[in-house]
């Protein structure tokens, strides 16, 4: 009985071993295929962060995907329906395999659900990791959070498929703004075709704009034609060498460059462009 009773031990232990290297095998090749798997689920450029985000490399770097930034999204007082007593759609969503997104991280869509810019703004209080910069948000003078600080995106109007353009009245952007006639205005503009209408065209201020997207989900065109972008996508880059010289700001930018920061084209090594308008024909 006592062999028996030992050969099921051994018979046990060793099954016991062969499972954990089992599953440790399985581990090592779910690791690589999930390591495999979330470096091909990058996210897209146009991916819009929470407040506060650091640039997004840096994001990615300390996000350590916690949700906690989502779930105080999702729980705000803000965000009870008074109706049912429970939360609505978040603005804040943690990325799923299906986003275009890095997996796990947050992000919103505000065609979907903006950011209302609470003003106690839970979301960048409860981060522990400093993915979410507090102080991106906090008046250096005051020392309080300011929702007019947030930075998520730049809203960019479709001059195209906006209505406003065509000399329809539609003013639904720029009423949804918290930050109306600082973020977005309405620019009169006179209407030759007609000559008698006016235009009222939607105009951003890319200095007070903070990307929360209201004026996109309020947007009546069936694609918006306000559309929220990372700001890095939404702007260019006028390089070192342009500085306005009426421009304290400016010039300070330019003192401030560190050398090997200047990424400027260098005409002399670009090919000599081909003059064809004084080129002599050849038959
Ligand atoms: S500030 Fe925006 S993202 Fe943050 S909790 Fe409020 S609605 Fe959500
Ligand atoms: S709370 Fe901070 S660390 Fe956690 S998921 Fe949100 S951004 Fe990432
Ligand atoms: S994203 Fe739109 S609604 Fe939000 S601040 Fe900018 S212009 Fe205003």
């Amino acid at each position: 009985m006592a062999k028996k009773g030992k050969k099921v031990e051994i018979t046990s232990r060793r099954r016991f071993f062969t499972d954990i290297a089992y599953s440790a095998g399985l581990a090592t090749m779910g690791g690589l295929l999930w390591a495999g798997y979330t470096q091909k689920a990058k996210s897209s450029p146009l991916t819009l962060r929470p407040p506060a985000a650091l640039e997004e490399k840096d994001f990615l770097k300390l996000c350590i995907k916690c949700g906690l930034c989502a779930e105080a999204c999702h729980n705000r007082p803000s965000n009870i329906d008074r109706d049912t007593g429970k939360p609505k759609k978040s603005t804040l969503k943690m990325a799923k395999a299906e986003d275009n997104v890095t997996i796990g991280t947050p992000f919103f869509t505000p065609r979907d659900v903006p950011c209302y810019m609470c003003d106690d703004i839970p979301c960048v209080t409860v981060c522990p990791s400093e993915a979410l910069d507090i102080t991106k948000v906090t008046n250096k003078k005051t020392g309080e959070l300011d929702f007019k600080m947030m930075d998520m995106g730049l809203a960019v109007v479709d001059s195209n498929s906006c209505i406003a353009f065509w000399g329809i009245q539609c003013d639904a952007c720029y009423r949804a703004c918290p930050l109306m006639d600082k973020a977005i205005k309405l620019e009169y503009d006179r209407n030759e075709r007609t000559g008698k209408h006016a235009f009222l065209k939607p105009v951003v201020s890319m200095y007070d704009c903070t990307g929360c997207g209201m004026c996109e989900n309020a947007c009546v065109t069936e694609k918006a034609a306000i559309f929220v972008l990372p700001r890095e996508i939404a702007l260019g880059r006028p390089g070192d060498h342009y500085v306005k010289g009426w421009d304290k700001k400016d010039q300070q930018r330019v003192a401030n460059r560190v050398d090997k920061d200047i990424t400027t084209h260098d005409k002399r090594s670009a090919k000599k462009p081909e003059d064809y308008l004084n080129r002599e024909l050849e038959y």
